[in-house]
């Protein structure tokens, strides 16, 4: 799976966060009941009749310092370098300005599909009012309205038409992982550790638009692929540094591997970054490892591995079910039991269980602890069954989906682990009425 990244431009007031906003609506969030998940209102993953991509709102991301017309260019440059899809989006109230044409002839130098919206089209003599739009060169433009939502549907069906088989392109065996954290944790580091004895069998993706490079290469008769390791090298562009566009990069990788490996630096301990950057890990249903790296270098004593084990759990404390392993990129200790752990990862993430020893399990839980009572109804569990893999996703059938709340849901889970091992991977649980 890879998931399309389509990224919205256009100068200051055009609407591109009404949009953006418009389009993420229908986004289903999984763990939004969960504390500590973070989320930016710049990217989000968005879908449109069956087809998933990330969306990026490129006005959201600013330099720290910089005239209006650098910024424009910094985002403008990052849809250039990040996207699959650029949207262009003008606003017909005031008509074709000259820093549309400014944000016109730098998308002109990139081979990637842009379409043309022009947004507040509210009625219909403002949606015959695009035309000087035309003159921009990027074939009809769309009109749209964010306030209203008219027009967005054909947007997004130009959108979703552009993706081609992308949605194909990694249907082969590897395993796919990334390895994410805050700037100098030693991501880069620790990729160069695992990749030392291995030769390396592809640098570049074939069939990338966008500037990513995944490295892939055998161990054990495994083939692996490390997502996206162009964005752990430094590339010296002025929007490099933003904290905004690191994330964006950080959930691009995350979207496209079936492992995350979050580094943290042991010699520093967690920040808040650090934390912003797990939300996302765990946001995105993917199987997760905690890498704690530079280990060393802290000074050292019976108890420091549990203590800092401990200070995870208890900031993460959502990434319950993310193994912990401590090494050093620098020596080189315990860097070969990533891998190890990457494979045993897969393999829970890829787990099935049968329903009859499901429905045994249910049985024994819901004896252990019944099931509640919500205002006076308690919810009966009638039937389990696993439904997908990566992540394990099961269905119960109920009375009423709306009695099962989060505790509950979180006690089968926690059922389901002491039982089976889904270490490294989250489990989803859905609620369905039998009919
Ligand atoms: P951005 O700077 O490009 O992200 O623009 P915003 O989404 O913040 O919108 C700028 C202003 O335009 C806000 O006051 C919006 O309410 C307004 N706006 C956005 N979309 C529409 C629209 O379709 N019609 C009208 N009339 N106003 C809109
Ligand atoms: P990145 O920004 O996350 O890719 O981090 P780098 O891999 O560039 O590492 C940042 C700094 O930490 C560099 O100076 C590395 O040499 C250093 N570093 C990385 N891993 C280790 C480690 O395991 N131990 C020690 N002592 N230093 C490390």
């Amino acid at each position: 799976m890879s998931l399309p990244i389509v990224a919205l431009v256009g100068r200051p007031n055009v609407g591109k966060s009404t949009i953006f906003n418009r389009i993420i609506k229908s986004r289903v969030a999984i763990v939004e009941d969960e504390p500590g998940v973070t989320r930016d209102r710049i990217y989000s993953k968005a879908e449109w009749m069956g087809h998933e991509f990330i969306l990026i709102d490129t006005g959201g991301i600013t330099l720290d310092s910089g005239e209006i017309d650098e910024q424009i260019k910094a985002q403008a440059e990052i849809a250039i370098d990040e996207a699959d899809v650029i949207v262009m989006l003008g606003d017909v109230t005031n008509h074709l300005t000259s820093m549309d044409e400014t944000i016109a002839k730098m998308l002109y130098r990139t081979k990637k599909p842009v379409i043309l919206a022009v947004n507040k089209a509210d009625n219909p003599e403002q949606r015959n009012d695009i035309y000087d739009f035309y003159s921009l060169g990027f074939g009809d433009p769309i009109p749209v309205s964010g306030s209203h939502g008219t027009g967005v549907g054909d947007l997004l069906d130009t959108i979703v038409a552009q993706f081609g088989d992308k949605a194909n392109q990694h249907e082969d065996d590897a395993i796919r992982f990334s390895v994410i954290g805050r700037p100098n944790v030693g991501k880069s580091s620790l990729v160069n550790a695992i990749l030392g004895e291995q030769r390396v069998i592809v640098a570049d993706m074939e069939g990338t638009t966008r500037d990513a490079i995944d490295t892939s290469f055998n161990h054990n008769g495994q083939k692996y692929t490390i997502v996206d390791t162009a964005g752990i090298r430094r590339r010296g562009k002025v929007y490099e540094k933003t904290e905004k566009y690191s994330v964006l990069r950080a959930v691009s990788a995350i979207e496209n591997s079936d492992i995350t490996l979050l580094v943290l630096d042991a010699s520093t301990g967690i920040r808040e970054q650090d934390k912003h950057v797990a939300g996302y890990a765990h946001d995105a249903g993917r199987g997760v490892i905690i890498v704690v790296n530079k280990w060393d270098l802290p000074e050292k004593d019976s108890s420091s591995m549990k203590d800092f084990e401990d200070t995870i759990r208890r900031e993460f404390q959502y990434l319950d079910y993310a193994p912990i392993i401590f090494v050093s990129a620098k020596t080189g200790k315990r860097v070969p039991d990533i891998l190890n752990l990457v494979d045993k990862v897969y393999h829970n993430q890829n787990r099935r269980i049968q329903s009859s020893v499901l429905n045994d399990l249910l049985l024994e839980a819901t004896r252990i602890t019944p099931t509640p009572l919500v205002n006076g109804k308690r919810l009966r569990i009638y039937y389990m069954t696993q439904v997908a893999t990566n992540p394990p996703t099961f269905i119960v059938f109920v009375n009423d989906p709306e009695l099962l709340h989060f505790s509950y849901k979180r006690f089968l889970i926690n059922q389901l682990r002491q039982n089976f091992d889904f270490t490294g991977t989250p489990i989803k649980i859905l609620a369905r009425k039998r009919k």
